[in-house]
């Protein structure tokens, strides 16, 4: 029902940048290989995700935004798939709800493309329509419905900074799709998409940034550490330059922080924010999914194993290359 589905958006969609990443993340499961967002204003008046993934087909169109609807396979306590994990077939209708949703896509399997349009998750408008192999997902006036909910969202920098942040990591756990970010028609962000980490992270935090980096590297029967650390000569005055990923999920972890910043205190107890890229992959199953899917905070089983390894990898990471400067 509509009400529910309201229920529901209240849960997938907090500001723009949830819808963002909700479509991007549907844009990667299409296999895509280029992204382009645009957003206006912050994305309160405009959204616009536009991939050349596998696309919808006509057919499939208005099930997508039913509730539960998910062409996806489901998998208990699967961390590998956290990325698509969370609110299984809950983001389409949960978007379609509080905004004005036109969707424009089109399969190989298909001649035509296919235009669908909704408004409050009513009034639904479906045509064919040409298109080039994507999807091109627009969503207009956030909370043109539930106005206690627009009042609740901030200022155009502020929601744009969580926008860009979304697809900072997005850039950082796919380096091999092609993002692109623009705000206004300006060109924020622009990754290349040919695979390399280093390159992501030169397309996210600058190439001065990719070139001060040393490879960790460090693989064990429990866990596989893969990523690059900064050399401390690059400072940041908080903890935005810490990216950890669990099986390519972004996650919150203040064990994994505090493992980073010891492995640097080890060499540099003056050392206090430390820039990092760290891909994690262990079992799913030493991970406590039950943790809210939308809060990025995870649990483990054996924390002090986790801590552990990662302290190590950081360590010799800064140990095994000379930290003199070039
Ligand atoms: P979920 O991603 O959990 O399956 P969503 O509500 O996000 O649920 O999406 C519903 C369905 O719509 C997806 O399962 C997928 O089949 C289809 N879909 C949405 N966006 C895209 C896209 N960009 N490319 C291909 N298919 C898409
Ligand atoms: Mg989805």
């Amino acid at each position: 029902s509509s009400v529910a589905n309201k229920i529901a958006a209240g849960e997938v969609v907090e500001r723009p940048a949830s819808i963002v990443k909700e479509l991007v993340e549907n844009s990667i499961d299409g296999q895509s290989s280029f992204i382009e967002v645009y957003v206006e204003n912050g994305g309160k008046d405009k959204i616009e995700v536009v991939d050349n993934g596998i696309g919808i087909t006509s057919k499939e169109i208005s099930l997508a935004f039913k509730r539960h609807a998910t062409s996806k396979i489901q998998s208990e306590n699967d961390l590998d798939g956290i990325n698509s994990l969370g609110f299984r077939g809950e983001a389409l209708p949960s978007i379609a709800a509080v905004s004005k949703v036109e969707v424009l896509s089109k399969t190989a399997y298909e001649d035509t493309g296919v235009k669908f349009k909704l408004e409050g998750g009513i009034n639904e408008e479906i045509l064919p329509a040409p298109a080039n192999e994507g999807t091109r997902f627009l969503v207009n006036d956030l909370f043109f419905n539930t106005p206690a909910r627009k009042k609740f969202l901030k200022t155009t920098a502020t929601e744009l900074g969580y926008i860009t942040d979304i697809i900072g990591r997005f850039v950082l756990s796919n380096p091999d799709i092609s993002f692109k970010l623009y705000h206004n028609d300006r060109r924020l962000l622009s990754s290349s998409g040919n695979g390399s980490l280093k390159q992501a992270i030169a397309d996210v935090l600058g190439a001065a940034t990719a070139e001060n980096t040393l490879k960790v590297n460090s693989k064990s029967e429990k866990i596989d550490i893969q990523g690059y650390v900064v050399k401390p000569s690059i400072t940041k005055s908080n903890r935005s330059g810490q990216f950890i990923f669990i099986n390519n999920r972004i996650i919150k972890s203040k064990l994994l922080t505090k493992a980073i910043e010891d492995g640097y205190k080890t060499l540099l107890p003056q050392h206090r924010y430390p820039i990092a890229v760290l891909k994690l992959w262990l079992p799913p199953n030493i991970i406590d999914v039950n943790v809210h899917p939308s809060k990025q905070e995870v649990k483990f089983d054996n924390e002090r194993t986790i801590y552990q390894c990662l302290k190590a990898a950081i360590d010799s990471a800064l140990m095994d290359k000379p930290l003199v400067t070039e």
